[in-house]
């Protein structure tokens, strides 16, 4: 599959296409909201297999609102979030570095 056809998460951008014009981009994005919150929910229980089934769930839902709002601006924000978090660990390996020596 050529990248042409796949979107954020190695998604098939066909099918993405195909459900936001199928169902509309509102009830996408109400999908999107009832995916996030069971999510949530998942992750407050000890249900591992529940927890797998959403995230698959929201990460088709965040595919198509990528898609939605434009893959390429939240592609360079999440490389410019990447590069801050990055910075942030460095900056905790230093610290952790930095209390080892002192101990
Ligand atoms: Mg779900």
């Amino acid at each position: 599959m050529s990248d042409a056809e796949t979107a954020p998460g190695d998604i098939d951008r066909e099918t993405l296409v195909d459900a936001l014009e199928t169902y509309g981009e509102d009830a996408q994005i109400e999908q999107t909201i009832e995916e996030c919150a069971e999510l949530i929910q998942a992750l407050y229980g000890d249900d591992r297999e529940a927890v797998v089934d959403e995230l698959a769930d929201v990460r088709i839902m965040v595919a198509q609102l990528s898609l939605l709002v434009g893959e390429d601006d939240v592609d360079r924000r999440v490389g410019e979030k990447l590069a801050r978090l990055e910075q942030r660990l460095e900056g905790a390996h230093d610290s952790a570095r930095t209390r080892g020596e002192s101990a």
